[in-house]
Order: C-alpha cells, then sequence, then structure tokens
C-alpha cells in the first residue's frame, strides 16, 4: 500500500489545523449511532471511539490520589495483573494540608504521567467536595473545608495532570458531602448562597483557571435536581455562566433517566452495574429512540459529541506523530514527590518542651506502638481496605515502623513494637459502634463470647504495649484511622477513635511522659480526653508509598513539619454546624433530604461566628523553628479600584530551617449582609532559613470583598471597611490594618 499523501489525510486528523476544525470534521463522517455509542459505556471504564475512523476508545481510571490498578473488562474486580503497580501518591487531606500549590502541580504532573504511561485519557481526580462534616467516609480523599484552599490547590492539580495528554475530572459536581443516602439520590438542599460561596468555588477555579476538561456529576441530588441531570448545575452553571466545554460524565451509576441525561447537560454516562448491555444505558438505545423521534434535537447529541471529541483532541488521543507524552511509572522522581508531599503535609499540632525532633543521638530505646505503625492502607489489590474507588495498588508501602527502623535502627537504637489494639478485636469499641446501626459487629463467630476474649484480649494488648512503654527513652504512638473506618460507602458514626485507642494513649502517657502521639487519618477525630496530657501531637494523613520515611524524617528533625490543618479539629462532634443541634434533617438527612441549614458557616467560619473553641484551628500547624510577621502593608493594585495587594514579611527567628504557611484573611466591619468573621483569601507557604526573610506578597482580588448577592444572581463587591490580617492560622493572626472600599 503507498503511504497517505497529504491531501488523503481527513482534516480530523491534522494537527495543524484547530481544534474545533478537527472536532466538526470528524463529527460530520459520524452517523447517528456512532454518535450515540460515544455517549455511554462500552465497559466499565471505557467508552466507545469510532474503529471505522480510526477513532480510538475512550479511557478512564480512578484517581484521585494515585493510577488504580487495571480491573475486569466488565466489572469492578481486579484484573489480577503484574504490571499496573504505581506511586500512592498522599491522599488528598495529605496534599492539601502542604498548603503548597508549586507541590500540587508536580503531584498533577506525577499522577498524569503515571494514567498516561497506563495508556489512560482521563484520571477521575480531583476530588474536591468540601468537608463538611468529619464523619464523611470520603473526606480523606479531598482537601478540606475551605473553598479558597480547595480551589488553590485543585488549580495547579489538574494543570499538571493536564500537561502530560491526561484530561483531568474534577468530582463530585456538587454538593457531595456524604455518603449515607448520597447513592441513592438523597437531596442536598442547600441555598444559592452557600451554593456558590462554599460548595462551587473550587469546580469553577477548576474550569475558568484550570481549563479543565472533564467535570464528573455527583449520585445526590441538589435542591431537588438530580445532579448528573441538572439543568441548572451542568447547563446554566458550568457550561453557560462558566464556559466549560469539556465532558460532563455522570458518577457511576449517577443517571437516572433518558430525558433527564439528554436535556439535563450529560455528556456521557457510565455506570457501575451495565450488566454488559451497555446499550441498553439511558444515553444508549433509548436516547436514540429519542432522538429519532424529535424529543431530543439531534443538536443535542452533536454538542455532547463535540465536546468528547474537543477532550479527545485536546490530550491528543487522535494524533500519531508521537507529540502526545508517553508517560512514566514508579520513577525515583515521582516516589520524590510522594515523599515530599507525605513531610509537607504531616501536621505539627502540639510539641510541648519540644520534646520533638527526638534527639536520635540520645536515644538507645525507642518503643513504637500502635496498630497504624505497621498498617499498610493501600494494600495492594486495591477494594475497599484501600478505601474504595480511590485505592491504588502502590508497587510498596514504607509504613511508619519501616521508616523508623531504617532511620534510626542503623543508629544503633533498639526498636520495639507492640501493636496496643487490635484493629480486628472484639476489644476494638469503637468497630462495634462503627457497624452499630445494624447490630453487628464486624468480628467472626459468636458476638458474646467474642467481646468477652476480646475484651480480655485488648487489655493483655495494652498492658504489653504500657510495659514496653516504660522502659523506652521515647515512645512513639501510631494510631488513628484507617480505611475500614474511614472509607467510600459509609459515613463514620461518631468522631471517636476506635480499637480502644483512647484508654491506650492515656495509659501509654501516664507511663511515659516522652510519649508522641501520631494519628493517622484524612478527617477529623476526637482527642479531648487525652490531649491536654500528651505533649507532642501530630495529625498524618495518610501518606501513600512514601508516607513512613517522611514522618520518620519529621520525627528525627531531618525535616522541619510544615503542614497546616485544612479542616478545624473540634473537640466534639456537636461543635460543627450539621451536628449541632442532633436536628436529622441537617444530618444525615430526613425524608431523603439534607437540609444545610447552616448555609455559608461551614468549618472554621462557623467555629468563629459562634465563638466555639476549636481543639486545634483551621490552618494551625507547629515547626521546630520560630516564625516572626512585620510590616504589614495592603496596596491599591491598578485596575478595578478594588483589588488590593498584601504584602508582610515573615522572617525565621529560630535555629533551624523551616517553611511557615502564611495566611491571609479578610473580614468586612458591621457588614450590611450576614458575612463570616473572616475567611481565609490568600497565603503562601515560604521556606526559610535561619535569621532569613522574606516579603511575601497575596493579590486580593474583587472576589476577596465580594459575597454572592441572590437577589441578583451574581457576585458583589460589599463596600465598607474590611480588616486584612496575616498569620500562621485562622487563630494566631499577627497583623492586621484596615481597608476601606468604595
Ligand atoms: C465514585 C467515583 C469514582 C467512580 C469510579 C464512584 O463510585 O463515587 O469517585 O470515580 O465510582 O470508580
Amino acid at each position: 500500500m503507498s503511504p497517505l499523501c497529504a491531501a488523503d489525510v481527513p482534516l480530523y486528523r491534522d494537527t495543524n489545523q484547530p481544534v474545533e476544525a478537527r472536532v466538526n470534521d470528524l463529527l460530520g463522517r459520524m452517523t447517528i449511532e456512532e454518535k450515540i455509542a460515544m455517549c455511554h459505556a462500552n465497559t466499565y471504564f471505557t467508552s466507545s471511539g469510532v474503529p471505522r475512523l480510526g477513532v480510538p476508545d475512550l479511557v478512564m481510571s480512578d484517581g484521585p490520589h494515585g493510577v488504580h490498578e487495571e480491573r475486569l473488562v466488565h466489572g469492578w474486580a481486579s484484573a489480577g495483573r503484574t504490571d499496573d503497580f504505581t506511586t500512592d501518591l498522599p491522599a488528598g487531606t495529605g496534599l492539601a494540608a502542604t498548603w503548597n500549590t508549586a507541590l500540587a502541580l508536580r503531584y498533577g504532573e506525577v499522577l498524569g504521567a503515571e494514567a498516561r504511561a497506563r495508556g489512560k485519557d482521563i484520571i477521575l481526580g480531583p476530588g474536591v467536595n468540601i468537608a463538611r462534616t468529619p464523619l464523611f467516609g470520603r473526606n480523606f480523599e479531598f482537601f478540606g473545608e475551605d473553598p479558597h484552599l480547595v480551589s488553590r490547590i485543585t488549580v495547579p492539580y489538574i494543570r499538571g495532570v493536564q500537561a502530560q495528554g491526561v484530561a483531568a475530572c474534577v468530582k463530585h459536581f456538587a454538593v457531595n458531602n456524604q455518603e449515607i443516602g448520597a447513592r441513592e439520590g438523597i437531596d442536598a438542599v442547600v441555598d444559592r448562597r452557600a451554593l456558590h460561596e462554599i460548595y462551587l468555588p473550587a469546580f469553577k477555579a477548576a474550569v475558568r483557571e484550570a481549563d479543565v476538561l472533564s467535570v464528573m456529576g455527583a449520585y445526590n441530588k441538589v435542591n431537588g435536581e438530580q445532579a448528573c441531570e441538572s439543568d441548572t448545575l451542568l447547563n446554566k452553571i458550568l457550561k453557560k455562566q462558566w464556559g466549560f466545554t469539556g465532558l460532563v460524565v455522570s458518577d457511576w451509576g449517577g443517571a437516572h433517566s433518558t430525558m433527564g441525561c439528554a436535556l439535563g447537560g450529560l455528556d456521557l454516562e457510565m455506570s457501575g452495574r451495565p450488566k454488559r448491555d451497555y446499550d441498553a444505558m439511558y444515553l444508549g438505545r433509548p436516547f436514540r429512540e429519542a432522538v429519532g423521534r424529535g424529543r431530543v434535537p439531534e443538536s443535542v447529541l452533536d454538542d455532547k459529541v463535540r465536546r468528547i471529541l474537543r477532550v479527545m483532541m485536546r490530550i491528543g488521543s487522535l494524533d500519531t506523530n508521537g507529540s502526545r507524552p508517553c508517560g512514566a511509572m514508579n520513577t525515583p522522581a515521582h516516589q520524590a514527590v510522594a515523599r515530599q508531599v507525605a513531610e509537607e503535609g504531616i501536621v505539627l499540632l502540639k510539641n510541648e518542651g519540644n520534646l520533638l525532633p527526638l534527639d536520635v543521638e540520645k536515644l538507645t530505646r525507642v518503643a513504637v506502638i500502635g496498630g497504624n505503625a505497621t498498617r499498610k492502607h493501600s494494600p495492594a489489590g486495591g477494594g475497599l481496605p484501600g478505601g474504595g474507588s480511590s485505592a491504588v495498588k502502590p508497587l510498596y508501602e514504607i509504613t511508619p515502623l519501616d521508616g523508623l527502623l531504617a532511620r534510626l535502627g542503623s543508629r544503633g537504637v533498639t526498636i520495639t513494637h507492640t501493636a496496643g489494639y487490635s484493629a480486628d478485636a472484639a476489644g476494638a469499641a469503637g468497630v462495634s459502634k462503627l457497624v452499630g446501626e445494624s447490630g453487628e459487629t464486624s468480628i467472626a463467630g459468636e458476638p458474646g463470647e467474642n467481646a468477652a476474649i476480646g475484651a480480655r484480649g485488648a487489655a493483655v494488648l495494652r498492658e504489653r504495649a504500657v510495659a514496653a512503654a516504660r522502659e523506652a527513652d521515647a515512645v512513639i504512638f501510631v494510631g488513628g484511622f484507617d480505611h475500614s473506618v474511614e472509607t467510600e460507602m459509609k459515613d463514620r458514626v461518631d468522631m471517636s477513635l476506635p480499637y480502644g485507642q483512647v484508654e491506650l494513649i492515656r495509659a501509654l502517657i501516664a507511663a511515659n511522659p516522652r510519649t508522641v502521639v501520631i494519628l493517622i487519618g484524612g478527617s477529623a477525630m476526637e482527642m479531648d480526653a487525652w490531649v491536654r496530657d500528651a505533649r507532642a501531637v501530630l495529625f498524618a494523613p495518610y501518606g501513600g508509598s512514601e508516607g513512613g520515611t517522611a514522618l520518620a524524617r519529621i520525627l528525627a528533625g531531618d525535616v522541619n513539619p510544615s503542614g497546616k490543618l485544612p479542616i478545624t479539629l473540634a473537640r466534639r462532634l456537636e461543635d460543627y454546624p450539621p451536628h449541632a443541634t442532633g436536628d436529622r434533617a441537617m444530618y444525615p438527612g430526613e425524608g431523603h433530604k439534607i437540609q444545610y441549614r447552616e448555609g455559608i458557616f461551614v468549618g472554621y467560619r462557623y467555629f468563629d461566628a459562634k465563638n466555639i473553641e476549636p481543639l486545634f484551628c483551621f490552618g494551625h500547624g507547629l515547626s521546630y523553628t520560630q516564625f516572626e510577621y512585620s510590616d504589614l502593608r495592603v496596596e491599591l493594585a491598578s485596575g478595578d479600584g478594588v483589588s488590593r495587594t498584601v504584602s508582610f514579611r515573615v522572617t525565621n527567628t529560630g535555629k533551624r530551617e523551616g517553611a511557615e504557611v502564611a495566611q491571609v484573611y479578610v473580614s468586612q466591619k458591621n457588614p450590611k449582609i450576614t458575612r463570616p468573621v473572616r475567611e481565609l483569601r490568600g497565603f503562601e507557604k515560604v521556606f526559610l532559613k535561619p535569621g532569613e526573610s522574606r516579603t511575601v506578597t497575596c493579590a486580593l482580588n474583587a472576589d476577596a470583598f465580594s459575597y454572592y448577592d441572590t437577589e441578583r444572581d451574581a457576585w458583589r463587591v460589599s463596600a465598607g471597611d474590611y480588616v486584612v490580617e496575616a498569620g500562621a492560622s485562622s487563630r494566631d493572626l499577627r497583623l492586621r490594618t484596615g481597608v476601606s472600599v468604595r
């Protein structure tokens, strides 16, 4: 066969042509059947291309903190392959806790490169749902409670992914803040102000700033409309107001009707239970019939296909000229990013008398205690133990004990490990509470008998740990949650630490005051019963492949902690707005509705408004060094007469190199409308040597002084007097000045 000459190459294949021209050319060559086939799944994680025209299938994969292992073509189960081990990046809470936007870009690049190497077109992340309640089983996948922080992490993450020839998929659009009832389409009833100020900003930033190529509709309803079929959310807000040109994919099984999907703005229907008759899906045969009968204009179908083709063109999936990046997996560079994110995401909550860092030279015996010291959170094989759809099959996962052995073992320190509790035993009071609703426990055998054995067993485990603690120079307790507690498909029932950890922690602290308490997890946990007595406490989000190395390096002082909380850690569950009054309509919902009655008062906005003292506030995180803030200036930026430039100096006044996340909050004085006491509007992470000082500059654009005006259905600058504050957390604000906005 003679090679094709230029004139034979169809326009849609010509990468020198504009994307829109290529899309239109290709669309014009497709039959109705081919177009319909593109709008729904043809396996669990792909949708159809057009073989006749050389258009490949579109290949998707979870996300969001690593590329999921390969699944069966027609099922959720593992394909049992050996070539799909991947880098496990720290989960969302960990990335958010770094407050490092440059690092979020590198995180996205790693994810994108690994997805590309595995032949994926769309990676199903980032997940950007707001932590409205600490009980939400999926909080660990997401970026915390504040829309500004979530947005700032989301944008570079997406840019990083998409620079690798892979589409990011920002999810779950929208107001998907609990597992209970969400999959059955529970209706999130939220006022428009909270919708736009709290729940939508990260999606908007993803579209407007990062040019995200795909968006996943949520399982739940929003104000009466199924999210995957919502004219308001998908057509009016996402596509029209924000100008989104990419594709909207349903969550797996999130579509509920042909006309709803067809007219409600969904472009691609995926399902968790297609039973192999993919053509019977809502956007399959029934859609074909609706178009044939004129119930849905063909232009609607064309728009969907155009969006899908546009994404394919943009990521280069039709290009054969070798320009599409081919990615890489498990490189040392990827592992280094995973480690840096894990290190920067660890939050030092408390460090009385500088118990940390450990004085490695002087240590002789360290007792490492706790189930999470040895637990891998992403067990090979994926599935629920790894937290649900986000589980990855890592090439390796360094546990905290591995990390400590590697770091301290070689220095001649004797390390002992004892679990202190059993995550599987009936002594696990938290576990029986967890599954308490159905009256079952997760323990095999006769419940009564096991409970008795468990209680005895738990006491033995605890005593063993306490004995080890007494003999040690330092005790490292590593507990917290795991993915049998925190996972997709369920919410927790309370904030307590499971497995009888509270009793154990108290006993350890009493036995040895040099006890460091490390809590692994992705959400808020109760600490009130013992935290005052503990000298050092760390919150360590699920750290992925390099989590244990990161932790050991922090404890040993090789790395100075610099993570800050992306969530408020309250004393008790009732301090969080959805749980404050015990109103079941607010959580978990009543009559198939969840009332978001707290409106915009989510997270610290609520604690500040109600004057509730949290245990550790939003933005909190200590360092082994100290920082001073000075010279706050706020100047009018050129342009709209509203935007300001904030600058101030941060100085490392201690003896160690370290990084500080300097935060800027804005509040309006005597506002005419209800406004939060203060809102995060800017931040920067600065790395400083001892004695070094740097000027931090943050741009406050009109958004920083705006609220969502529901009467006009638009953002509006609220003229008046404002206070701009800068500091180390939402409650440790060191500098302040007034600004008048007219
Ligand atoms: C989850 C999504 C996920 C999808 C595919 C759904 O159950 O909600 O986050 O991307 O499954 O695994």
